[in-house]
């Protein structure tokens, strides 16, 4: 989902033509109602990418009319607005029902890069807000909007953010906030917890309805099996595979991977509590609130696979099978797909130019030398890139200091090069070649806690300009970019207790 190469037919807000597809569901599927909008809103962040992904002329966004739309203030003719239902497990536990409670889908728009659901989050209150006063709140508006298009920018499927537009309007959380809409792009926003809201109340009916959009809207293949439910489950769980082994390589951790937050088509859906690891700890937990630290790193992979069961059990019936058989799907597809992705990503990091059946082993001599020793993870690879792939035993260690300056106990560090030469001699590289193959899928620039509280610093007092550059320079994430230096570097000191919880 990355931005076009050749510009589209962009339009201007008067212009777009929404097809609203998600509303052409039956009526129990969401609640018509429009957003109840912000007062005075004002533009906080833009992405001028996605406004071109959607067909949007991106120079609209200076109009007033722009923060009034996305504010929802002011609807645009042929915007149907509702919000969905859905249900979901949270922390493992059976929650019921939840659905959209602070989400407003403003429509779809079609071109030829796809279709994209338009919706406001925090706009307001909605039959699913639940007592929840259906906003939300600056600080973690910024942060969603910044970290879609970071996740974007390093190929990591995920929904993307048009802007972020605020108001002076106070939103009481542990303390008073400020409230902000972001606007959310996907072509779909359709969760598991989508399919389990039908399955719990033995809607069948419903149930089929929900998979057949899914599968005539998006992934139309599935057709050609003698089952395409089972298609459609086996699809998910693969792409659910894949999503997981991106965040792992890249050390992202989504904080709360509840059933109703992991998205039918594969992509990372709603950011609240996230992280990008710094220095290594698998057990390492982002979301404050979570105590038992379910969503851990480490446990990611085992989570995403039991929400896919959570996902199998509510498809069964639709698949003619029990819910163990739809389970069986789940495990055909999602193993592989995370292990191949996972192995395939990390040998990319480490720039082994082909496979190797030693390659299990040395990933995991890999994790343990991380966990051991703690480096920061994404400067380990990125220092690793530059590294020359032959010993050269005068002046060793000079040339590997960017790597082992890294680890106090810098031997275990030479140990684990000597290793990784060796490994690099069994599938040899030229090493420019290495090296830029390395510096392109190793990032430098990653969305990393103490950068996100800078800009939102700065927004709080209406300086909206850290966080344009904090985005443009997240848009280039494998780039050297002089003048940026900074936003590579490890937290500062003021920033080594910042905590993130699920207060959004
Ligand atoms: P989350 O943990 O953000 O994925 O949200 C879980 C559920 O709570 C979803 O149904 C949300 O729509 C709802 N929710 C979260 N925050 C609010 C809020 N401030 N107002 C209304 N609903 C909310
Ligand atoms: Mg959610």
């Amino acid at each position: 989902m990355n931005a076009p190469e050749s510009p589209l037919a962009h339009a201007t807000l008067e212009e777009l033509v929404f097809d609203n597809s998600f509303a052409g569901l039956p009526e129990n599927f969401y609640t018509r109602l429009p957003p109840a909008g912000l007062p005075d809103p004002y533009l906080v962040a833009f992405s001028q990418p996605v406004a071109e992904m959607t067909g949007l002329t991106p120079q609209e966004a200076q109009r007033p009319l722009f923060c009034e739309v996305f504010a929802g203030n002011v609807l645009l003719a042929g915007s149907a607005p509702l919000a969905a239902v859905y249900s979901g497990h949270q922390f493992g536990v059976w929650a019921g029902q939840l659905g959209d409670g602070r989400a407003h889908l403003l429509g779809g728009l079609s071109n030829r890069l796809g279709h994209w659901e338009i919706q406001l989050k925090g706009a307001g209150r909605t039959p699913y807000s639940r007592g929840a006063d259906g906003r939300a709140v600056l600080r973690s508006s910024i942060r969603e909007f910044l970290c879609s298009e970071a996740m974007a920018a390093l190929g990591i499927p995920t929904t993307r953010a048009l802007c972020v537009v605020g108001a002076d309007l106070g939103v009481r959380r542990e303390a008073m906030e400020s409230a902000a809409v972001v606007t959310r792009v996907a072509p779909s926003f359709v969760r598991f917890g989508s399919f389990e809201h039908w399955a719990s109340r033995g809607k069948n009916g419903e149930l089929q309805r929900l998979a057949d959009y899914v599968i005539d809207t998006f992934r139309p293949e599935c057709r050609s099996f003698d089952n395409p439910y089972s298609a459609l489950l086996a699809d998910v769980a693969r792409r659910t595979g894949e999503l997981i082994a991106h965040w792992m390589a890249a050390g992202f951790m989504h904080g709360v991977m509840n059933t109703d937050n992991m998205s039918i088509l594969g992509l990372t859906l709603d950011y609240g509590p996230f992280g990008f690891m710094e220095a290594f700890d698998a057990g390492h937990i982002c979301n404050h609130s979570d105590e038992g630290g379910r969503y851990a790193y480490r446990n990611q992979p085992q989570v995403a696979q039991w929400n896919l069961y959570r996902l199998a059990d509510a498809m069964a019936t639709l698949i003619g099978s029990k819910p163990s058989t739809a389970q069986a799907v789940v495990d055909a597809h999602y193993g592989d797909a995370f292990e191949s992705r996972f192995e395939q990503l990390m040998r990319a990091k480490l720039g082994l130019a082909a496979a190797h059946p030693s390659d299990e082993d040395f990933i995991a001599e890999t994790f343990a030398l991380l966990q051991q020793h703690r480096p920061d993870f994404t400067l380990f690879f990125r220092a690793l890139s530059r590294l020359p792939a032959a010993a050269n035993r005068e002046n060793q260690a000079t040339i590997d200091a960017p790597l082992r300056d890294q680890f106090i106990d810098r031997s275990a560090c030479d140990t684990w090069l000597t290793h990784w030469r060796s490994r690099q001699s069994s599938t040899p590289w030229p090493d420019d070649q290495r090296e830029a193959a390395m510096l392109a899928v190793n990032p430098k620039y990653i969305l990393r806690n103490w950068l996100a509280e800078t800009a939102i610093r700065h927004a709080r007092n209406n300086d909206f300009s850290e966080l344009e550059r904090l985005r443009v320079c997240l848009s280039r994430p494998y780039d050297e970019q002089p003048g940026f230096e900074s936003y590579a570097a490890l937290p500062p000191d003021w920033a080594q207790g910042l905590e993130v919880s699920c207060s959004s």
